[in-house]
């Protein structure tokens, strides 16, 4: 029976939007389910109402010429022209109330007495803390790692996987090193949520995902249902076990078991004569309520500036999250021009995550299901993305020639 889709993707996030990008490549019919009203999960430049257009990084905030798989994705969508340079800023420590050179919290003798283990270390299988405590030292893993990690995967870092945190990649001479767009990261998913060749629908709520013959029935809260003959799950562990299909048992446990970092975001904006504090890339907070906070200084406005500051979940109202984010900026609550809140999720892996992904991989091979996400490779958009391209290859097979 003919489907209704040839390939549906449920996930709006990059990892999803990939996925579609891929297929819809591949001349494939590809619709992109999504339960919030907007794309780009985790990338999401929020615009301050009534400021003008000033916008700041409510999540994502830097992709980096190493990036392949999404540098393609732009190339093919005409973006990669349009990357805009960030300014060079530093970031300072947030430490018992003052904030410090990083160069502080450096034990300089240590890092050169542990460096060179850094060639005789593995990093497969290892926890951070026992990683970057033997490859740097171990006060300064204390003292400053840790703190540096946790401020870019907005959880505790110590038993997260050392493989996952940075990986190599190839650097695209052609591309500036660490870029962003003039209207923010957003830019990426809407331009490929956008093409003609793929039918994305928001606020679509997933009931139920059963196998039929060939393929899958989507059942949907409004009581309809959409029919595919090839599925892709691009959402976080917990909602992909709720919808993993019959069939798929012991990969719904594994990945039931894959716990979630929440983090409660608060967006500020200042008017630029409010504030005192020099430019700087962001703070990292070594103890304290939230992990780190990101700035708009890398691409500077004449009239304000923003702040994303990333909080623990659940310790502060938000009427404290202002307080102590504003002590941190040395400004009086008072200035603020604009704010806003947002929910970020993020997987929080454990050591020995490769053989849980080996499991899954071992579940799905030989079925028409793809999982992709920012739990299998790392957190990074292109981790997300390269998840996403293999995902593709291994449902419709490597593409053999690029069809624009
Ligand atoms: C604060 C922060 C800063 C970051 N900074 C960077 C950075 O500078 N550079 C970098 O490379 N990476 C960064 N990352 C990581 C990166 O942004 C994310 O890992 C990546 O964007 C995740 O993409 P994803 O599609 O896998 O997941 P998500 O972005 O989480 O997308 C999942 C999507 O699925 C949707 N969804 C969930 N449940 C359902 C359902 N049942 N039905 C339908 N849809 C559903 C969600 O609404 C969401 O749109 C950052 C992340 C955070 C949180």
């Amino acid at each position: 029976m003919t489907k209704d889709f040839d390939h549906i993707v449920i996930g709006a996030g990059i990892s999803g939007l990939g996925a579609a990008h891929f297929s819809a490549r591949r001349g494939l019919r590809t619709l992109v389910l999504e339960s919030s009203q907007r794309v780009g999960g985790c990338i999401k430049t929020h615009p301050f109402a009534g400021l003008d257009g000033f916008w700041t990084e409510a999540g994502s905030h830097t992709c980096f010429n190493s990036y392949g798989n999404l540098l393609g994705i732009m190339d093919d969508l005409g973006l990669t022209a349009a990357v805009q340079t960030k300014t060079k800023v530093g970031y300072r420590l947030w430490k018992d109330g003052k904030r410090r050179s990083i160069g502080s919290a450096l034990h300089l003798l240590e890092a050169a007495v542990s460096l060179p283990r850094l060639f005789t270390t593995p990093k497969d299988g290892q926890r951070v803390a026992d990683y970057y405590g033997r490859v740097l030292g171990r006060r300064n893993y204390r003292d400053l790692l840790r703190h540096a990690f946790q401020a870019v995967i907005c959880q505790d870092a110590d038993d997260y996987p050392a493989e996952a945190l940075f990986r190599r990649k190839p650097r695209r001479k052609d591309v500036i090193k660490a870029f962003t767009f003039a209207d923010g990261l957003s830019r990426i998913p809407q331009a490929i949520a956008s093409q003609e060749r793929i039918e994305v629908r928001t606020g679509v709520h997933v009931s139920a995902v059963t196998p039929d013959a060939d393929g899958f029935r989507i059942d949907l809260g409004d009581g309809t249902a959409l029919t595919c003959a090839y599925l892709t799950l691009a959402v976080p562990p917990d909602q992909a076990a709720r919808l993993m299909p019959d069939g798929f048992t012991a990969a719904r446990q594994t990945i039931a078991a894959i716990a979630m970092a929440e983090i409660e975001t608060l967006t500020l904006a200042f008017r630029v004569s409010d504030l005192q504090l020099p430019p700087l890339a962001g703070l990292i907070a070594v103890g304290g309520s939230f992990y780190s906070a990101v700035s708009r200084d890398f691409l500077p406005d004449s009239t304000y500036r923003g702040f994303a500051f990333h909080f623990r979940p659940g310790e502060l109202c938000p009427k404290e999250q202002v307080t102590v984010a504003c002590q941190a900026l040395g400004v009086d609550p008072r200035h603020i021009a604009a704010q806003g809140e947002t929910h970020n999720r993020l997987p929080a892996l454990r050591a020995g995550h490769a053989s849980v992904v080996d499991q899954i991989d071992r579940a799905l091979a030989g079925s028409r299901l793809g999982i992709t996400g920012n739990w299998f490779l790392g957190v990074s958009i292109e981790d997300a993305l390269t998840r996403s391209r293999r995902e593709s290859d291994r449902l419709f097979g490597p593409e053999t020639k690029a069809l624009g």
